[in-house]
């Protein structure tokens, strides 16, 4: 209560039900002597009577006393002398006028209200009770013995009056402190709530920064609303010299194994701030050599309680030393690949030299012909591991040239016709001629073979592969269909990691290892180009390639 006498300011403790006596004391006696002045006009022997005055006196006296006595300090209950000792004032001061001035009564009111508004309906049985006595029964005691109804009504008309308009204050009163009590539980729970809510906050954030993988949030506008401990450790590798805390597009960042940076839409924040949702994207931070680390990026998108996109997480983990083991594990495999290679070539050339001889019974030559298709099978698996290590080792180099793409694809499908024919699919082609570009043929066309390899391989019989060529803004689009098995859109998320097969494919049971979209990716990168699917589970899948095409004076 006293805080809300130092908070409220002058107005305020005035309209305090509790405080503010001074103040409502100072107004009810300078509205009496400021209506005792206009009195005076007409009535001056009546206002400057002994009663009257001693009755001003008494509340001017009283009004000083407010002044000076500390309410704060004694109980709230003697509040109510002051109000009731106006009543009495007002009740000799009515006295004097007595049936000339009835209005003089009206002075009683103030403070009656007063305290049915500090006391609620015992104040006001308090007033009413006062103003009873203070001016009802003088007039009953003027009026004796010539009691009648008209006496009695006069006399008990301010008494009612009171009593109605202190039932009102009251009622209002208690109305307004039930409201307070319930802002101010309110008020509690909010801040309760809050506290809660700050304690959780950095409890978060606390579990966050103990975790040692890099955590980023953006907010809805794709700026970044928190970044862990961990991120800004492994946000130092890909800093440039120099620069302590670089732009997110300054950071030096490269596709794996490759010396290729990855271009500003295709970082990890770029992408998830376009609202991509995407897991185990790879990307190295740092120089080529030394101290460079490799990182792997999911994104989700975080959605709100109203299913509105309220910013993103980003993720980073630091798998250099996975990706260690693993290039420790494919060197041990190569070496092993590299020395199975040699006996195989001699088991399949000693092989067709028994089976060419004609000396092999028919029934023999039959189980031969079993071990020599297995044998062959072993040694495209030993060549493919070869070649995948070739490129870990020494990445993807290209010698560029001057290409024509269309002719290239031409060329691919007509290669793949037989294996399509055997699966009895229908193969389309639409292929424009387009602009010559820089690119490694024999490179491109691995790329491409993958691409029409995979088609047939995913594609039921009697499916269908449409194969398309075309020039569009200034880049050669190469397009792969099918209407084969297709992909689930979180298959697609990591189509071109190594080793990655979709859970569709093995379902299926079609054999391959994981690894041609991942070498097919790394090449059109050196060609500084773009690959992307479309795929619908079931429905079939596009693969394009755009290469981009150069300047003339840039072919080399
Ligand atoms: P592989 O085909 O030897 O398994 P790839 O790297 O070429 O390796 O492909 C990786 C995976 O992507 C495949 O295992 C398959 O799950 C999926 N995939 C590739 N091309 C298609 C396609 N055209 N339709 C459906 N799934 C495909």
């Amino acid at each position: 209560m006293s805080g809300e006498r130092d908070d409220a300011g002058w107005m305020g403790r005035f309209a305090s039900a509790s405080g503010g006596v001074a103040a409502k004391q100072c107004f009810f006696t300078g509205f009496v002597l400021a209506m005792s002045l206009l009195l005076a006009v007409s009535a001056s022997s009546l206002v400057f009577s002994g009663p009257f005055l001693a009755a001003a006196a008494a509340l001017v006296l009283m009004t000083v006393l407010t002044g000076v006595v500390r309410w704060a300090s004694i109980p709230h209950g003697w509040i109510a002398v002051v109000p009731l000792f106006d009543i009495a004032a007002a009740g000799l001061m009515r006295d004097v006028f007595r049936a000339d001035a009835a209005a003089v009564a009206l002075f009683a009111f103030l403070p009656a209200l007063w305290l049915a508004y500090a006391f609620g309906q015992r104040g006001n049985l308090m007033a009413t009770a006062a103003v009873t006595l203070a001016i009802s029964l003088p007039t009953v005691v003027r009026a004796f013995p010539d009691i009648d109804s008209v006496v009695i009504t006069r006399s008990l008309l301010v008494p009612m009056v009171v009593a109605q308009m202190g039932f009102m204050v009251a009622l209002a009163r208690s109305r307004t402190l039930a409201e307070r009590a319930r802002t101010r539980a309110l008020l509690g729970e909010k801040e309760e709530l809050l506290s809660a809510a700050v304690t959780q906050e950095r409890l978060m954030e606390n579990i966050i920064d103990t975790i040692d993988m890099g955590i980023l949030v953006l907010d809805r506008n794709g700026r970044v609303a928190m970044i862990n401990r961990a991120h800004q450790e492994l946000s130092r590798y890909a800093s440039p010299p120099g620069q302590e805390t670089p732009r997110e597009a300054d950071l030096l960042m490269r596709f794996p194994n490759t010396a290729i940076p990855v271009p500003e839409d295709q970082r990890p924040i770029a992408r998830a701030a376009d609202c991509e949702t995407f897991s185990n994207y790879v990307v190295g931070f740092g120089p080529t050599r030394g101290r460079g680390r490799k990182v792997s990026t999911s994104a989700r998108q975080i959605i709100d309680v109203d299913g509105q996109r309220d910013g993103a997480v980003i993720v980073f983990a630091d798998v250099t030393p996975y990706f260690d083991a693993a290039r420790r594990q494919q060197r041990f495999v190569a070496a092993v690949s590299h020395e199975l290679r040699t006996p195989l070539t001699s088991i399949l050339g000693y092989l067709d030299l028994v089976m060419d001889g004609g000396r092999v019974p028919a029934e023999d030559l039959a189980h031969l012909e079993v071990v020599s298709r297995n044998a062959e099978q072993l040694l495209t698996i030993v060549e493919d591991l070869l070649a995948t290590q070739s490129v870990q080792d020494s990445g993807i180099e290209i010698s560029r040239t001057s290409v024509d793409l269309s002719q290239l694809t031409r060329r691919a499908v007509e290669s793949m016709r037989h294996e399509a024919q055997a699966k009895q699919l229908n193969v389309a082609e639409s292929i424009d001629d387009t602009p010559e570009v820089s690119a490694d043929p024999s490179r491109m066309t691995q790329a491409i073979a993958n691409l029409l390899s995979n088609a047939v391989k995913y594609t039921p019989e009697r499916g269908g592969i449409t194969v398309s060529v075309r020039e569009h803004h200034g880049a050669v689009e190469i397009r792969v269909s099918d209407t084969g098995i297709g992909m689930s859109p979180e298959e697609q998320t990591n189509l071109f990691t190594q080793y990655y097969r979709t859970p569709t494919a093995r379902q299926h049971h079609i054999p391959g290892h994981g690894l041609g979209l991942s070498i097919t990716k790394l090449i059109v990168l050196a060609h500084e180009g773009q690959i992307s699917v479309r795929s619908t589970e079931g429905a079939g899948s596009t693969f394009t390639i755009r290469i981009p095409q150069l300047r003339r004076s840039s072919v080399s």
